[in-house]
């Protein structure tokens, strides 16, 4: 098959989140399995080092009065095609979607000339196309551009995260050109504004998101975030598909970013990392059981329902190691249970990509109390790095960790259904109480270790939903 995955980021080219990793790891596995892929982005300004990059030819995209050029550039790899598009006025800035200070203005225009630039490279390039597969917001308006222009290639559009939505007023139909007749509830238009995340939905062949739980999730008020009502009207074509993760970039056996490797057979190295890291961060934590956690801190995330548990549960003998950004206020409560806390937690306000790979490694058990997950990394992550998960039983935590069944003894890990910090209080509490029971603590990390979230199954499935749009356009 001929296939086109668009992404706003995707690794080894630019990342801010996990998007990336999905973006640059679809574009890797597609190639390896006999498919021509080609994965089309910005060409950031952040962008560097790729290899045989080239002119391939040049667009025009009307914006408004306007008339706006870009370069085409291409980088041949070993599994397809990268497709940049380039225009400096665009994506010459020093960030991807905006400053501290927050999101750039013209984000609706950058993402928007970026989708038309798309549509106008496959036809520039006669690329002939049997699927684009379309990510996130940025590339929402993508689908529309296709059935508005009669192209025959088929969609699938890809919801990483319901909450970052892409809306924007009005004004946008005229300076895209896009014809108001799509302006309605059934269209892109969303309480006012045009909705990129909106047109995505509203105007692929098929709707993905990243895990079952996830994807039934979204079609109900309390996760739809005002888009359920047209997701349950598309509910036929909506389909979960599980991320997986790169195990060549988490692998402790290979990680040369911890302190010492270990494997599922051989962990001795593992209480190194748990030593090395207490001696670097001088917070001593011999024979306790360390909780680690590596995250956003954002509403999402589960983190005031955290630091309310933690206020009880860091009067037990148990060490926290926290690694995180993002809302100031979160931050704020987190130093000051460090304060507070001195012995029994560390709040580490950063983003540190080495010491995040150092906690995962150190770390007896992994929180993740999400309020939402459409799939997460970190919990698969900790899994493959013997870090026991501790998890709401959420989206995509929901689908890949198995709470720990005293009488069966099956599971991966640890969970709870209700959101409070009553709840997230008593698990933690009970993942204590096991640690002490070294066999069954043992057995369950054994457990964890062995589980394999690697990509193959989840690029099968969607290989299978590609020949599915294919046959039904
Ligand atoms: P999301 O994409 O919603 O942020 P995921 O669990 O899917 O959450 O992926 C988060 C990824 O980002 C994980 O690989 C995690 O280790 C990494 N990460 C999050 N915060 C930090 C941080 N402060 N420093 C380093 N890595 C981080």
């Amino acid at each position: 098959m001929k296939i086109g995955i668009v992404a706003s980021e995707a690794v080894p080219y630019a990342k801010t989140g996990g998007l990336a990793d999905v973006a640059g790891t679809l574009f890797k596995v597609f190639g390896k399995t006999g498919n021509e892929t080609y994965l089309f982005m910005p060409f950031y300004k952040t962008i560097k080092n790729v290899e045989n990059i080239s002119q391939a030819g040049e667009i025009l995209v009307k914006i408004g009065s306007q008339t706006v050029k870009g370069n085409i550039l291409t980088s041949k790899t070993d599994y397809g095609t990268a497709v940049f598009i380039e225009q400096g006025y665009y994506f010459g800035r020093d960030e991807l979607y905006g400053t501290k200070e927050g999101d750039y203005p013209d984000n609706g225009e950058r993402f928007g000339f970026f989708d038309l630039a798309v549509v106008e490279a496959i036809k520039k390039l006669n690329l002939d196309l049997d699927i684009i597969h379309a990510n996130d917001w940025q590339t929402g308006l993508i689908p529309l551009f296709i059935k508005d222009r009669g192209i025959k290639i088929g969609t699938l559009f890809t919801i990483h995260n319901l909450g970052y939505q892409g809306n924007f007023e009005q004004g946008l139909l005229d300076l895209l050109h896009i014809d108001r007749k799509y302006f309605t509830i059934d269209g892109l238009e969303f309480y006012g504004d045009v909705s990129f995340l909106k047109s995505g939905i509203v105007f692929s062949d098929y709707i993905s998101t990243v895990s079952p739980s996830y994807a039934k999730e979204i079609m109900t008020p309390e996760y739809g975030m005002g888009m359920d009502g047209i997701l349950r009207a598309r509910k036929n074509k909506l389909v979960g598909i599980l991320n997986g993760i790169d195990y060549e970039a988490w692998n402790p056996e290979k990680d040369d970013l911890i302190y010492a490797k270990y494997s599922v057979n051989n962990i001795s190295g593992k209480e190194e990392n748990k030593r090395k890291l207490s001696e670097e961060l001088n917070f001593e934590t011999a024979g306790k059981p360390l909780f680690g956690m590596v995250s956003r801190l954002a509403g999402q995330k589960g983190v005031d329902i955290l630091t309310e548990a933690l206020e009880e549960f860091l009067k037990e003998d148990v060490k926290v190691v926290i690694l995180g950004t993002g809302e100031k206020d979160l931050e704020e409560k987190l130093v000051s249970l460090q304060n507070k806390f001195p012995n029994k937690i560390k709040s580490l306000i950063k983003f540190d990509n080495a010491l995040a790979h150092k906690i995962y490694a150190a770390s007896d058990f992994f929180i993740m109390p999400s309020k939402y997950e459409p799939c997460g990394l970190g919990q698969l992550i900790a899994l493959k790095y013997g870090s026991v998960p501790v998890v709401r039983a959420t989206g995509g935590l929901k689908d890949t960790i198995d709470n720990y069944n005293d009488y069966t003894h099956c599971g991966n890990g640890f969970s709870f259904e209700e959101y409070s910090s009553e709840e997230l209080l008593k698990t933690l509490k009970r993942a204590k109480e096991i640690y002490g029971d070294r066999k069954t603590y043992d057995m369950l990390r054994q457990i964890g270790m062995m589980c394999d979230f690697s990509w193959s199954q989840s690029a099968l499935k969607y290989l299978e939903l590609f020949n599915k749009i294919k046959s039904e356009i």
